[in-house]
């Protein structure tokens, strides 16, 4: 049998150099320990390249699918500890070659302690020899069946044969704080995901329309922030009262940019609410050409109500791809659950598909919105929320 006893972290280089690498280090660790919290008998060892966690009787599987949703690793492995000596590392990968049931191999030595009296052409050279004499297994350098890495440091060494891909990305929240526009639809939960994927804080800001959106609609919302949220700890949900806007617009303008209208105006409370709340930047699940309010002329005219920068991870994607991610993250089948969210209620027959802003501008000076606005961020109700976890999934 193979003892996995340590789980062994791996980040790539990026452009962590300096002060930023130590705090790069410092959030992952963070955020590893943190997404584990379930487990209180895993110990954890950071290094400048490397962060180590030692198993007692945790299962492999249930850590491994915890931390491939942690940004910032790039792989990572189950690794048996044993001391660096080259009889221990023989001993070792003879037994995890013996019971792989593989037909060829390939030794992977990395020394990082350069005291070691072999280096890692040597390690390699004598272990695959070792496996050579004791089994039917052959050695295939290009592709091998198994790969038996060696990692050699002053005291102990790592013996693995599976390196796990990790997700990649930026520790969640190392690159400062984003207001994601979070609908109840299946683009803006993969906004955030992407957002994260780019270490950015994301929290989320939705407009509601009761009593012409039900509650179970912003408990979608609320269900959806509480899965993605997952892959930064915990989201701030600040649901804004969108009613009277949206009555105000229908009221003052056309049919046809009520939409653009109701655009802009999330735009100025989504400006206005990262304001209050220390958000560089706006985040939305657009996507060039995907709907009337999506076409250039739109984003342009949307666009136009705000300086600050506007982050559109999607705006390239295909809507399959946005699906295929969705399902990824496990928050497509609750998108896809029928509540009516504000947009749908207001839809109206034939929006515009090529918005003017002068247009937009006359419409909009029929009415105070300026009046409302502030009105709608004094009366701001945020929730905090955080996955469920599995104990409570079984109350
Ligand atoms: P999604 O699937 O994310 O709802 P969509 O394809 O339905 O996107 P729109 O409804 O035009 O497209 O919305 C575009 C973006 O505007 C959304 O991705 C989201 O960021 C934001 N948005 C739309 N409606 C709301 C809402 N009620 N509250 C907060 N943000 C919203
Ligand atoms: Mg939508």
């Amino acid at each position: 049998m193979v003892k996995y006893d340590t789980v062994l972290i791996r980040y790539g280089e990026l452009s962590t150099k300096g002060k930023n690498r130590r705090d790069f280090i410092t959030r992952l660790y963070t955020n590893i320990k943190y997404m584990l919290r379930d487990y209180p008998n895993l110990t954890y060892r950071k290094t400048h390249d490397r962060i180590y966690i030692k198993l007692t009787d945790e299962n492999p599987e249930d850590i491994s699918n915890k931390l491939k949703k942690v940004f910032g690793i790039s792989s990572f492995s189950f690794t048996e500890r044993i001391p660096s000596d080259i009889e221990a590392i023989k001993e070792t990968c003879l037994r995890i070659a013996k019971v792989s049931n593989k037909k060829t191999f390939k030794m992977i030595t990395k020394r990082h302690d350069k005291s070691f009296p072999l280096n890692s052409d040597s390690i390699n050279r004598q272990v695959a020899g070792e496996i050579l004499q004791n089994t039917d297994l052959k050695v295939d350098v290009h592709q091998p069946d198994l790969a038996i890495r060696v990692e050699v440091h002053s005291n102990d060494t790592y013996i693995t044969s599976d390196k796990i891909q990790g997700a990649g990305g930026y520790p969640a929240g190392i690159n400062g704080k984003v207001l994601l526009m979070l609908s109840g639809g299946i683009d803006s939960p993969v906004a955030a995901y992407q957002l994260m994927k780019r270490g950015l804080n994301v929290e989320a800001v939705h407009f509601a329309s009761p009593p012409y959106t039900s509650e179970n609609a912003k408990q979608k919302v609320l269900d959806l922030a509480a899965q993605v949220s997952e892959y930064q700890g915990h989201m701030k949900v600040h649901v804004v009262n969108f009613t009277q806007l949206q009555l105000e617009i229908y009221k003052h303008a056309g049919d046809p940019y009520a939409v653009t209208l109701m655009r802009r105006m999330m735009y100025r409370l989504a400006e206005r609410i990262s304001t209050k709340y220390g958000c560089l930047a706006i985040g939305t699940g657009e996507s060039v050409g995907q709907v009337a309010s999506q076409t250039l002329e739109s984003i342009n005219c949307i666009n136009a109500v705000t300086n600050m920068p506007v982050l559109r991870p999607l705006v390239c994607y295909d809507k399959v791809e946005i699906i295929e991610l969705a399902r990824k993250i496990g928050t497509y089948e609750t998108s896809i659950l029928p509540f009516e969210d504000c947009c749908t209620i207001f839809d109206p027959k034939n929006p515009v598909t090529k918005p003017s802003i002068v247009k937009s501008e006359y419409y909009e000076s029929k009415f105070d919105y300026e009046t409302l606005i502030q009105q709608v961020v004094d009366e701001i109700e945020t929730v905090n929320v955080q996955v469920k976890r599995s104990e409570e999934d079984f109350l």
